[in-house]
């Protein structure tokens, strides 16, 4: 339908990026595909004023399918028609672009827009895998255009970039090409790699690590790349390879993976299985905090604000160390759960966790102990029983609850019967 609606304003339309290269690899591999995210580009047109084009081809597809939403976005002349997930289908993403140009006005600022050809817009990609389109229109519909040897790069498993400049423009592009890499069992080719290795000794990490930095737009891309292979199967292949490359250090100049925070790293997997069963902490800013949190404490919470994370993972990066402190020096004086208990009970479940995989094994059991059972442990008796046993309510009820707390905790009492004698 969207190809009948392109011809019949005498456009091409075509299928690029992502699900070409995805459609390639799956016939290769003769597995099965799940696309959610298509993108596609109108081209075709006589005159630049056309550069609205896939806004309107996007507006009469939503007249078609009116149960789709329509975003249109102005800057760049994009919209995305939205399906989302029901009981039969999953949920679908179409963005629709006008082909065209991008040009940065300086290295690693927000690339400015104008219509242009299909073969240019291929050209302002990433990497040659990710270069490729396929014609929807006729005629030669199904044609695949590959105009810098994508196609080769994929049956090679290869990951090359288009532009020896690439990098410089847009760091980022580092994090995306270890991503594909990583995820297709590919290798970096090896000019690229040079590439990436030259951007990174000219310091092209200072623009995303800045603090206040002029690139905000530059961060936000960092960060969507870092949640992409932080939330992915092959995390710990790719923070490998980003180490290798000396590219941790667009987080922060500071950041390596080392044997410490691989070991941090892993511990952390065994930390969410047990002590999150239910799995609310989202692993991928777990592991992301993991990594600001073993920087010096007076970068912590730059660094997080910096990657534009939530306000409560911020402030927990930022009192990280003044909590640290605290229970690395207290801890070690308690003589009772219980007192362990009322330290540890005024923190979140991340802060307790972050804290553990660094401090020393003793403080770290007795982190553990208090996350599986004596953060657990509720008083034997509750505010409607002590009703029952006579206690007019008062605000006395709160004390003796945490009286009775304190004393099952640290073992002094074990069941009901013992409570009650407790408190007469
Ligand atoms: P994925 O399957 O991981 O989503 P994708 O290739 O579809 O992979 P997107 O981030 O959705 O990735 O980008 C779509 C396309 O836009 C890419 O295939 C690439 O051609 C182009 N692209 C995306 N980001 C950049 C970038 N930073 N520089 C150049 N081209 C890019």
């Amino acid at each position: 339908i969207a190809s009948q609606e392109a011809e019949k304003r005498g456009w091409h339309l075509y299928l690029v990026g992502g699900a070409v290269r995805d459609l390639l690899l799956a016939e290769a591999e003769t597995r099965n595909l799940m696309i959610n995210d298509i993108d596609l580009v109108v081209d075709g047109f006589h005159q630049t004023a056309d550069v609205g084009a896939g806004v309107e081809l996007a507006k009469a597809l939503q007249q078609i399918y009116q149960n789709a939403r329509l975003e249109i976005h102005g800057a760049f002349q994009t919209a995305a028609l939205l399906w989302h997930k029901d009981l039969v289908l999953d949920s679908l993403w179409v963005d629709i672009a006008t082909a065209r140009t991008e040009f940065y006005p300086y290295p690693a600022a927000n690339p400015e827009v104008e219509a242009s050809s299909i073969r240019q817009d291929l050209y302002r990609r990433d990497f040659t895998i990710n270069a490729m389109a396929l014609r929807l229109t006729s005629p030669r519909a199904g044609e695949l255009l590959d105009f810098f040897g994508g196609f080769i790069d994929l049956e090679n498993q290869q990951v090359r970039i288009l532009h020896p400049n690439s990098f410089i423009e847009d760091p980022t592009r580092i994090y995306r090409g270890v991503r594909f890499a990583v995820r297709f069992g590919f290798s970096l080719e090896p000019q690229t790699e040079t590439y990436i290795r030259y951007a990174i000794n000219s310091g092209v990490y200072d623009r995303t690590s800045q603090e206040n930095s002029k690139t905000p737009a530059l961060q936000t891309r960092l960060k969507t790349e870092l949640k992409y292979i932080l939330a992915a199967p092959y995390w710990q292949s790719a923070l490998e390879l980003l180490d290798n490359l000396g590219a941790l250090q667009c987080i922060h100049s500071t950041l390596k993976l080392d044997a410490e925070l691989s070991r941090q790293l892993n511990l952390l997997k065994h930390c969410l299985r047990k002590f999150d069963k239910k799995q609310t902490l989202i692993n991928w800013q777990m592991r992301l905090e993991v990594l600001i949190a073993y920087l010096q404490p007076e970068y912590r919470g730059k660094v997080a604000k910096n990657l534009q994370l939530t306000d409560d993972s911020i402030i927990r990066l930022e009192k990280l160390f003044t909590v640290e402190s605290e229970i690395i020096t207290l801890l070690p004086t308690f003589e009772k759960p219980s007192q362990t208990l009322y330290l540890l009970r005024k923190y979140d479940l991340q802060t307790l966790i972050l804290i553990a995989l660094q401090s020393p094994r003793k403080i770290r059991r007795r982190i553990w102990q208090y996350l599986t059972n004596w953060g657990n442990i509720q008083p034997l008796l509750n505010g409607n029983d002590l009703k029952k046993l006579g206690y007019k309510p008062s605000p006395q009820y709160k004390q003796m609850l945490d009286d009775l707390l304190t004393a099952t905790v640290d073992g002094i009492i074990k069941d009901k019967a013992e409570a009650q004698e407790f408190l007469t």
